[in-house]
Formats: C-alpha cells, structure tokens, sequence
C-alpha cells in the first residue's frame, strides 16, 4: 500500500475542495471496498478525504419522497421504519449483501461505487481494461463465469465492448427499481441523475464505472412513494447462501389491483456492467393477471438480447427462472 495523506473536512465545500486539489484524491466512506482496493495495489490515492464528519446520515420522508444521506450505513437502511414500511424492497436488497460486519460499515454512497468483483481486476499480474486501459481483457478469452449477458456491446460499433464485468451490488438493484434519483453536489454546483443513468455500460472506457464528474460527492438518495410496498421480493442466486455476490438477481415490485397487475418493476443483478433495469418485461405485466404464466411470458420478453461467453450460458437459462420466481413470491404464488 503506498503513503498517502488523510484529511477529514467539516464541511461538504471542503471535502470537494480537497479532492479536486489532488487529481489522485478519493473520498473515503465505510472503507470496505476502498481499503481493499488500495492494499491490492488497484487504488493508489496520495490523499484520503473521510467524509466521515459530514451530516448526510439522515433518512427521512421528503413529502413525496424518501430522502437516504449517502453516509447512511447500509444496516441502518435496511432496519429503517421508513424503508420497512415503504420501500421493504430496498431493505431485502441490502439484508442480502454481505454479511453483518460488512453492513454496519458500508455506506450507501460507498455502495453505489463498490468496484466489479471481476477476479482479472483484482489480479495485477493479469490484463485488465478497466484497471489499466488498454491492456486487454482476461475474462473475455479467460475464465468468465460470473460475467455479463447484456450491455457487453459498444452501441456505436455493435463490437463487444473492451469489458464485460457486472456491476456487484445488491443495494442498487432495488434502487434501479425503485425509480430513484442521486443527488450529487460538484465544484459545479447540485444536480440530480435518475439512478439507471448513474452508472454506465464499458464501451471502449470501463475504466469509467458511473457518470459522476470529478469531485462530485454523493450527497443523497431519493426514492419517490409508490403502490408497490405490499408485494415485492428480492431473490439472489449466488454460490454460498452468505457473503457472496449474486450470479444473478432480481428486484421485483407489483402493484396489485386484486389478481390485475397496476403496476411492475424489475431489474436485475450480476447480469451487466450496471443494475439492468427490465423496462419491456414491465410493459408486458401491466393489466395482465398475476399468474405463473404472465410471469413466464414477462420473463422470455426480458431475457432478449442476452448473450452468454464461454462460461456464463448458465446465467441466461437461470435468469428467467429467477425473474419467474421473485415475481410469483411478490405477487404471493412462491
Ligand atoms: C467480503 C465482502 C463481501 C461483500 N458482499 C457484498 C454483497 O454481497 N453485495 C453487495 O452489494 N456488496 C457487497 N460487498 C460490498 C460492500 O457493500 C461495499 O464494500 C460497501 O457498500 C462500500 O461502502 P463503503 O462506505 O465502505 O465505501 P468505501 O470503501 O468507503 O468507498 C467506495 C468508493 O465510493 C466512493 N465514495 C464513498 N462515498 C462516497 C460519496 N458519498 N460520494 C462520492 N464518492 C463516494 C469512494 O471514494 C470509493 O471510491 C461486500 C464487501 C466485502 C468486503
Ligand atoms: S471483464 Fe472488465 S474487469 Fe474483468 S478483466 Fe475484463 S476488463 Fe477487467
């Protein structure tokens, strides 16, 4: 691990000053993700800038909205009140990363940014784009069982992009489903970013996780109230029933008019770069019955465009199983 130097501003201004006045400087939350990057020699920052001190813990009801601080761990979201009462989706998500040590450190903003657990990134003797750009990819040609099925194609160029990790988390699965928004204050002031445009697919750059700008600090979730409370379900697949990340997983909410589907969001984890968000499948639940056969059909219209390599083919026949099987234990049919 190499020196560098740690500060711990008071202010949110003086946490952004002190970033963007090192170009190597990062900020530094729970540590459990950033820690470990930086003792494998992935992240070299000469300085840290613990946020720590800043009063972004709060978790409250904003009118319309939940509003989550970026420094709320992520077991104090998951046994929130609020969260247990209206967005029960997100606390599933969370109580299924990790473990509970782990939990009690992370932080919501740290989570977002948790880096791929590709084993080529973590692996320095090994070529890695996103690591070090430009010098080739390991999984692609390698061992990629626990790599993308979707977004692994440069739009432009319809080439497979230069990486095709999986964005780790649990915690934003639910919130790509969940229609939330990510507040964000830079040395440009405040803005907003809808949460499906916070983090991004590779293309030629996957060294580039979200579109944060540089020295842009994290302040706050939003999710906005909805109907789906009563019927959601958080199903992760993964190799060990604790501490381990998903193979795949899903975030499914219903809002039930009786046995009608109102209203359905899903998304996806372990499957691309980002939270895959599955907008058509939605489509097709809308006014349709509750039933293990919408649920099926919802699932074949979401698995198009899937691609497998040579040791994921798994995930894309465990996919629609999984979708099939969150959406039957929301809607009450598990
Ligand atoms: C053994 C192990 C198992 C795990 N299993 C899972 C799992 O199953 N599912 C899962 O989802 N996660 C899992 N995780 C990952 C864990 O959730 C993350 O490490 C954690 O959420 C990161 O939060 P942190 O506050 O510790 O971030 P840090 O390590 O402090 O920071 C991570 C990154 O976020 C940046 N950052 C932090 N806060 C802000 C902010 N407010 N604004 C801008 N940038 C910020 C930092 O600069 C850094 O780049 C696991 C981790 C470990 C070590
Ligand atoms: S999939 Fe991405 S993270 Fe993994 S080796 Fe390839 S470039 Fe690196």
């Amino acid at each position: 691990m190499n020196n560098f130097q740690y500060t711990q501003p008071a202010t949110q201004k003086a946490s952004i000053d002190a970033l963007v006045k090192e170009p190597t400087a990062q900020f530094i939350a729970g540590g459990t993700n950033l820690i470990d990057l930086m003792k494998h020699g992935i992240a070299a920052p000469k300085t840290l800038v613990d946020i720590n001190n800043l009063t972004l813990r709060t978790i409250e009801q904003q009118g319309n909205t939940l509003r989550i601080g970026a420094l709320a761990l992520n077991s104090e979201v998951a046994d929130s009140k609020l969260v247990l009462e209206k967005q029960p989706l997100l606390a599933q998500a969370l109580n299924a990363g990790a473990s509970a040590q782990i939990r009690n450190m992370a932080t919501v903003g740290g989570n977002m940014l948790q880096r791929t657990r590709c084993y080529y990134f973590y692996d320095t003797a090994m070529p890695c784009n996103k690591r070090q750009p430009g010098s080739g990819c390991g999984a692609l040609e390698g061992y990629n069982r626990i790599h993308a099925i979707w977004g692994t194609e440069t739009a432009s160029t319809g080439r497979t992009s230069s990486c095709i990790a999986v964005h780790p988390s649990d915690m934003c699965v639910a919130l790509a489903a969940l229609d939330a928004t990510v507040l964000v204050s830079g040395p440009k002031g405040d803005r907003r970013i809808p949460f499906t445009d916070f983090h991004r697919l590779p293309g030629d750059t996957p060294q580039i996780d979200t579109n944060l700008d540089r020295g842009e600090l994290i302040v706050a979730v939003d999710i906005p109230n909805n109907a789906f409370a009563k019927h959601v379900h958080y199903l992760k697949v993964r190799d060990r029933n604790s501490y381990a990340f998903a193979l795949v997983s899903v975030a499914a909410a219903l809002d039930l008019n009786g046995s009608t589907i109102r209203e359905a969001r899903l998304a996806m984890g372990g499957v691309a770069h980002k939270p895959w968000r599955l907008t058509e499948a939605e489509k097709a639940l809308q006014g349709k019955p509750a039933t293990t056969a919408t649920f099926e059909q919802a699932a074949t219209i979401a698995m198009q465009g899937a691609k497998a390599y040579e040791h994921n083919a798994f995930k894309v026949k465990m996919a629609p199983k999984a979708i099939v099987e969150a959406l039957k234990t929301a809607a009450g049919l598990g």
